[in-house]
């Protein structure tokens, strides 16, 4: 059997959209299915509409998402082959001959200094693996220009003559394409050559029903990185646009996917775009992620936002992420959640300053501090602080409630927050004794 070549073609005019981020994982899904190839090529031949600076963030984007690409160097430094990734802007002279063989055979003619294609007219079917057989009819269609009067190629031409020169087997892209599909059929056939196989894959919806465009939320995947997403639940949830392990499963490991992706399995009808359910499935993979693995998104994200510094303990931090992790869904929620466990200067929540910092709690942090400052640096362990708050509420006649609100705030500024004990444990008796007495004065009549 043929092996598999499938390429993943953007052009950079923008931001890395989410429909080219499922373009290219569908692609990279079947390449690894098949145990096929998966070329990465820049369809940059438009000048007027590239920016050599959108060609970074289509590596940075796919580096991000771990969508390897066969030919060429990696993200990573290491090289696959002599070969790739392709830029069109490289390849003028192949696309020169190609118009030239084109001209020479009488299949086009120069017009007012551009060269145009000779289309033809008659009915023609575009079988397409996803959306079945399309019709159309071609008896109005007017010649295509292949060639600007610039002398540059123009995309038909380009991504015609490429998907030939790599040899690739089929073509997934956005359904946005079906509609040119007979033109690239028309090309092939004046070329002589064996179409490849097309799949065109649904658009993306907003929950409305229009469809996504640049400006909607969640549509730049750059955005999900400055948020904090991890990747792989992107990923993930970027499978299930279109495709569906069909057991109403939606946290799949990539592997899982890799074995079942087939393509007459991708839906015929439009996917709808869930940001509650992208935000549901990242708090999945946050939850089960190791602390070692999330550790340097939130280097990055708590850095970005002055919340550390270049020098940070990194026993500490792990272990203040660590408790941090299990209440948060994403990283951008990281910064207000872990300020207190590196700055001494937070601001206290002012409604729960006002129902917790009352006389008797206030009363109840000058009793924990004296209770507490009995403990040594090697007692200050959670399971040791239980045993201290239960033993004192029951001393004073309490519930530990009464206790544990007026500690929590007056250490950490918040009135919710990860187990009491294992913060004041992750604080450590120095930050707990100095900061319960500071609230006490600071709120004391
Ligand atoms: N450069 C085209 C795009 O970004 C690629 C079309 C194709 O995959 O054939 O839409």
């Amino acid at each position: 059997m043929e092996s598999v070549r499938v390429r993943f073609a953007p052009s950079p005019t923008g931001m890395f959209h989410i429909g080219s981020a499922r373009t290219a994982l569908f692609n990279w899904l079947y390449a690894r299915h098949t145990g096929g190839t998966f070329i990465l090529r820049i369809e940059d031949t438009d000048a007027a509409r590239n920016k050599p600076e959108y060609v970074g963030v289509i590596f940075e984007s796919l580096r991000w998402l771990g969508l390897d690409w066969d030919e060429g160097p990696q993200p990573d430094g290491s090289v696959k082959g002599e070969k790739g990734p392709y830029s069109q802007s490289q390849r003028g002279e192949i696309y020169r001959r190609y118009v030239d063989k084109l001209l020479s055979e009488g299949k086009a003619y120069e017009s007012d200094g551009a060269i145009k294609f000779k289309t033809p007219k008659t009915p023609i079917t575009v079988p397409d693996l996803i959306c079945g057989d399309i019709q159309f009819d071609r008896t109005n269609e007017p010649d295509l220009v292949i060639q600007r009067k610039d002398g540059s190629p123009v995309f038909h031409l380009v991504n015609v003559v490429d998907d030939l020169e790599m040899d690739v087997t089929h073509v997934i892209r956005g359904e946005d394409h079906l509609s040119n599909t007979h033109k690239h059929l028309a090309l092939i056939e004046a070329f002589g050559a064996k179409p490849p196989r097309y799949a065109h894959i649904p658009l993306i919806l907003n929950p409305n029903g229009s469809k996504m465009s640049k400006r909607d939320e969640g549509s730049s995947i750059q955005g999900y990185l400055e948020q904090g997403y991890l990747p792989e639940a992107v990923r993930n949830y970027l499978c299930l646009l279109g495709w569906s392990p069909k057991d109403n499963r939606e946290v799949l490991p990539i592997e899982e996917v890799v074995a079942k992706f087939d393509l007459p399995q991708v839906n015929r009808a439009n996917a709808r775009f869930d940001i509650d359910k992208l935000f549901w499935i990242n708090g999945e993979y946050f939850r089960a992620a190791t602390i070692e693995s999330i550790e340097p998104l939130a280097l990055s994200i708590l850095r970005r936002h002055g919340v550390i510094g270049d020098d940070v303990d990194p026993v500490y931090f792990r272990a203040a992420l660590s408790i941090v992790k299990e209440k948060i869904k994403l990283g951008r929620e990281l910064p207000d959640w872990m300020r207190c466990f590196f700055h001494d200067d937070f601001e206290f929540d002012p409604e729960a300053a006002k129902k917790v910092f009352t006389p008797e709690g206030l009363a109840n942090i000058g009793k924990l501090r004296e209770r507490l400052a009995g403990l040594d640096d090697k007692n200050f362990t959670a399971a040791e602080l239980e045993k201290e708050f239960k033993a004192l509420a029951a001393v004073s006649g309490q519930k530990v409630g009464a206790l544990v609100h007026p500690a929590r705030l007056a250490v950490s500024g918040r009135p919710v927050g990860p187990s009491l004990y294992h913060l004041l444990e992750v604080l450590g008796r120095t930050r707990v004794l100095s900061r319960l007495e500071r609230a006490e004065k600071k709120f004391s009549p």
